[in-house]
């Protein structure tokens, strides 16, 4: 009994060690580029603003943790501040909501092992799922963001479909139809269309194929404005 109380004391201990080192990192080399670069913690802006990068976790689509030691979302200082009024203008409609960001800026170098962590699918279809390197992604200019919306009690609304879920059920363009043929639920495209009209109304630009992912700026306006993140 003695043996397996001390063995769960120790758990609990281990568990705790491990969850403290990831949520307080000190310091981390990509975070620290990123402040360099005049990136900003978006939490500094609005601390209500729910962060859980994916890529942060097991939880993503190459199921590795890439971001290892960055745990906070970054983005430049217009979008970081446009996504504060986004959150704002959610909370103001329904105050027990907040934004929850899966990710924002994101260096170069980790798009690359993203990229190359899909060596088993040829380059064209590679791209759906992820920006090519050549091509770079509006994350690595810390000028776009992936997010859903949760409860204040952590509960995410139901999207229809995971983040990164590589199908058309993801696509905006296609809620329509797959409303009729009932593959989404009116609920679920109610909840798309929040997220969609909190952040269009801050000024970002949702795309045709995720609903999850927001740019700030066009990729050519990001590209000449801002410089890559490495
Ligand atoms: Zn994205």
């Amino acid at each position: 009994m003695k043996h397996s109380i001390a063995l769960c004391l120790l758990h609990i201990l281990t568990m705790g060690i491990a969850f403290s080192q990831k949520s307080n990192p000190v310091p981390c080399d990509y975070e620290q580029k990123m402040i360099q670069q005049g990136l900003i913690n978006v939490k500094s802006l609005d601390p209500s603003i729910a962060v859980l990068l994916k890529y942060s976790t097991i939880d993503n689509f190459v199921n590795k943790d890439v971001y290892g030691c960055m745990t906070a979302c970054y983005l430049q200082k217009k979008p970081a501040q446009m996504l504060a009024r986004a959150n704002a203008i959610l909370k103001k409609k329904h105050p027990h909501y907040r934004l929850l960001v899966y990710d924002g800026g994101r260096p170069f170098t980790i798009q690359k092992i993203l990229w190359n962590s899909l060596s088993q699918y040829p380059p064209h279809q590679r791209e759906t799922y992820v920006a090519s390197p050549s091509q770079k992604s509006i994350h690595n200019y810390g000028c776009a963001v992936d997010l859903t919306i949760t409860t204040n009690r952590g509960v995410p609304l139901d999207m229809g479909t995971p983040f990164d879920f590589f199908g058309k059920l993801a696509y905006p363009s296609h809620e329509e139809h797959f409303l009729k043929n009932k593959q989404l639920t009116t609920q679920q495209v109610v909840n798309r269309r929040l997220l969609r009209s909190v952040m269009q109304q801050a000024g970002f630009m949702p795309i045709k194929y995720e609903w999850w992912h927001f740019n700030a700026l066009a990729r050519s306006d990001a590209k000449r404005i801002y410089q890559i993140i490495e």
